[in-house]
């Protein structure tokens, strides 16, 4: 993970100060507050701040509900409940800012997510580090035949060596013509004094799309579960999912409890489509004389709520199993 000397002794201070405050806080934020989490070879997620708890969301929850909340009075359930019914204005209450360093290719993708705060580091003003990904031989495929947006089998050693050398090649390349049309060193003093110096805003056309960029980036929760979905999901490039599972992690240190039902309900779910709910309806009746004794009886193992398992059996059409 490439931080510089002077960003890292920027966070060495910022951590060794602590304040108080009658804010709600999270313990185990404060604990990771402004670390940064390595990401691919040179990029990191470094959280900045962050806004409301669990509870949050359920405050918030409770204001559109007031006293009808009796029934679903535990914030797990309520947070559960909120997330499965699509109630999500509560999650907003909930903000995140993060510091992220990523190859130009995946922020294209990431700037895609149009529901949040960015501010980016700027080629105009600065001069880019001399920063490239160059992927790890495993991650180095085929096109993949089935999925037009994908890779398949991985590369043999022997070419996956040789498209790293190319890469590094390149960019190694690209960056020194960078540097020259910039004719600039680390202080500002030009390198050769008899020439001109292209402008920063110019001479950043040379570099590739693996260059490293970096941006503060700020968002709700429930616009921060939607880029999760998409970018967590194994249909996702690798290059940013391994930047959404990060952060992903810190959202489990943070609203654990969201967390844990946005796993449940987005994540790891499922929609149907209408055919395909007839279908596994049917498939559902013709086995159920022989299954739904049995599990009926033993419903709690599901890991359903009674209320959710209910819900299950509507759809199904088989209300006889309710429990
Ligand atoms: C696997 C994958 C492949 C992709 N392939 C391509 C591709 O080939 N080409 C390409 O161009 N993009 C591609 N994308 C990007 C994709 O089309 C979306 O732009 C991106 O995922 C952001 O999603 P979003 O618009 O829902 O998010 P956000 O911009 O964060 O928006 C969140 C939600 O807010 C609402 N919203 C935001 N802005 C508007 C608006 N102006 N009008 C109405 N509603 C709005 C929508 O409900 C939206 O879902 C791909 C994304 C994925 C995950």
């Amino acid at each position: 993970m490439s931080l510089n000397e002077i960003q890292l002794a920027e966070i060495e201070d910022a951590r060794s100060t602590t304040r108080q405050t009658r804010r709600p806080t999270v313990e185990a934020m404060e604990e990771i507050l402004l670390q940064a989490f390595p990401v691919l070879d040179h990029g990191f997620v470094r959280l900045i701040d962050y806004m409301g708890d669990d509870s949050a969301i359920v405050q918030a929850a409770r204001v559109s509900y007031g006293r009808g909340t009796r029934k679903v009075n535990e914030d797990r359930g309520l947070i559960n409940y909120l997330l499965r019914h699509r109630h999500t204005t509560p999650f907003e209450m909930c903000e995140i800012k993060l510091h992220v360093k990523l190859p130009l290719f995946v922020a294209r993708q990431w700037i895609r997510h149009r529901t949040a705060n960015v501010n980016e580091y700027s080629a105009r003003y600065s001069i880019l580090s001399n920063e490239f990904y160059v992927p790890a031989p495993e991650q180095l495929a085929v096109q993949s035949s089935t999925n037009r947006q994908g890779r398949g089998n991985t590369l043999n050693p022997q070419q996956a060596e040789e498209v790293r050398k190319l890469l590094i090649m390149d960019a190694t390349h690209a960056y020194e013509q960078y540097r020259y049309l910039l004719n600039e060193n680390d202080e500002g003093e030009p390198v050769d004094p008899g020439r001109d110096g292209l402008a920063r805003e110019l001479a950043r056309m040379e570099l590739s799309l693996n260059f490293y960029t970096e941006w503060y980036w700020k968002v709700d929760l429930h616009n921060l579960m939607h880029f999760l979905g998409l970018r967590a999901d194994s249909h996702a490039q690798y290059e940013i999912r391994v930047y959404a599972e990060v952060i992903l992690e810190i959202m489990n240190r943070w609203v654990p409890f969201a967390h844990q039902a946005f796993v449940e309900h987005h994540l790891e779910a499922v929609t149907f489509s209408g055919n395909a709910k007839r279908l596994v309806r049917a498939l559902a009746h013709t086995a159920a004389d022989a299954v739904m004794p049995e599990l009926s009886r033993k419903f709690g193992e599901s890991g359903l709520t009674k209320r959710e398992w209910n819900e299950v059996m509507d759809t199904l059409e088989l209300p006889q199993w309710k429990v």
